[in-house]
């Protein structure tokens, strides 16, 4: 146990960091919930921005309710593009024209998986390209498409049998790439370790052997810096009520290279994705650019706080975010071992900054009975099977002595636990 000199250390730090903090007015930006005290798990579900109850009820008696139908060709029409191309420039290294705002992450990781296998096997002369490659340790939506979706296509999925800790290297993604692999489907950054995938070579190594890649971007996008044109990416996807605070069920976004759009057919071929969807002609025949991946009517209303919140990142820049969102999980890491480690608790994220996402995993056995104790208290962490505590710190909405607070309990609860005390 750690004496109360070491204690106060940490709170002495927590406090200088969070006056020293360059990004620390944006905090009073989002709505605070009284009896939270600590809320790690914004990347989760991001905290709602105070503008939004505003821009929501502007939205319905202005836009929408004045407006009316007018409002799809004034500028509707145009959201899902115009939210994309601002994502793309504010936090995913990519140029206009290639991201949209549509769907959730589930229904764009398999739009953009099947859209990949028919363009990896388009070349009647190439190789049949029958093998879908993945990790064992990726998100379950991402794990049940590839199956699902190789059961539909008649193909076979490569499981890479991902270390937790370290997440799926370039020497593994090498031994499981072929000239029979179509489409890898691989996390930017793991959702329970927070360790960061070297892209850019997994992707040249894809490429090398005629293969595509999907990254889900879930973790990254508003944390960590993607670079998708600079990494030659195919496709990409990702959620924006985690680290873009866009709201639950916000819309999700999906990036396709430039190149890849001439060619690119989609298999939920929607009137909003076809070439003049107001004729209402007969027969699909794909929109041009982006557009064509737009299946149906774009939730609108849904894409509100996803615009605020684009605001604040474009203000504060990816970079800056960045390194708070370093320096937060330096912090966490720094008090995991002052105050938990003597008390059995294990690291299970990168101990190295540069492949360590925004959030910091714990572990411990009594985790999962701890979990409800802490939410009870105003402690959000999130609780990952079997016995992991994920602190999403979210770098815009959270400071230091909110994740010194949330560590500190976490000790009291184990130690209460420990101690046999009722608890
Ligand atoms: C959160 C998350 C998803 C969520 O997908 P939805 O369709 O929004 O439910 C997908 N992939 C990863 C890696 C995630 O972390």
């Amino acid at each position: 146990m750690s004496g109360p000199a070491t204690v106060s250390g940490l709170a002495a730090r927590a406090e200088a960091l969070d006056a020293g903090d360059p990004l620390a007015r944006f905090r009073g930006l989002f709505v605070d919930s009284p009896e939270v005290t600590s809320y790690l798990d914004g990347n989760s579900l991001g905290r709602p921005l105070r503008r939004t109850a505003d821009d929501v009820r502007r939205f319905a008696e202005d836009e929408w309710g004045g407006r009316l139908i007018r409002g799809w060709d004034e500028r509707w029409l145009d959201l899902p593009l115009e939210l994309g191309d601002r994502l793309g420039a504010a936090c995913l290294g990519a140029a206009a024209g290639q991201t949209v705002v549509a769907d959730s992450t589930t229904v764009n990781l398999y739009k953009l998986i099947r859209a990949a296998i028919e363009l990896a096997n388009a070349d009647p002369a190439g190789p049949a390209r029958t093998e879908i490659v993945a990790d064992t340790d990726n998100f379950p939506t991402d794990r049940y498409l590839v199956d699902g979706i190789a059961a539909e296509r008649g193909m076979s999925v490569r499981w890479i049998d991902a270390d937790p800790l370290t997440g799926v290297t370039g020497a593994q993604a090498a031994e499981a790439i072929s000239e029979r692999t179509a489409v890898v489907v691989l996390s930017h950054v793991a959702y329970r370790s927070g360790y960061i995938a070297d892209a850019r070579a997994i992707t040249a190594l894809a490429h090398a052997a005629g293969a595509l890649v999907v990254w889900d971007l879930c973790h990254s996008a508003g944390a960590v810096p993607v670079e998708l044109d600079a990494w030659g990416a195919d496709f990409a996807a990702g959620c924006t009520y985690k680290y873009l605070n866009g709201g639950p069920g916000s819309p999700a976004f999906a990036y396709i290279a430039a190149r890849h759009l001439p060619a690119l057919r989609q298999p939920i071929q929607g009137w909003l994705g076809r070439r003049d969807a107001f004729e209402m002609g007969p027969g699909y025949e794909p929109a041009d650019g982006i557009r064509r991946f737009i299946s149906g009517t774009p939730p609108i209303f849904a894409m509100l706080p996803l615009t605020g919140m684009l605001s604040l990142v474009e203000e504060a820049g990816i970079a800056a975010i960045r390194e708070k969102s370093v320096a937060l999980t330096e912090f966490a890491i720094a008090a995991h071992r002052e105050l938990l480690a003597p008390l059995g608790v294990t690291l299970a994220s990168p101990e190295q900054a540069a492949v360590r996402g925004g959030h910091v995993t714990l572990e411990h056995p009594g985790f999962r009975e701890l979990t409800q104790r802490l939410w009870a208290r105003g402690v959000i962490p999130d609780f990952r099977a079997p016995q992991g505590l994920r602190l999403g710190l979210s770098p815009l909405s959270t400071g230091y002595g909110e994740t010194l607070r949330g560590i500190e309990a976490i000790r009291d609860e184990l130690a209460r636990s420990d101690a046999g005390l009722p608890v």
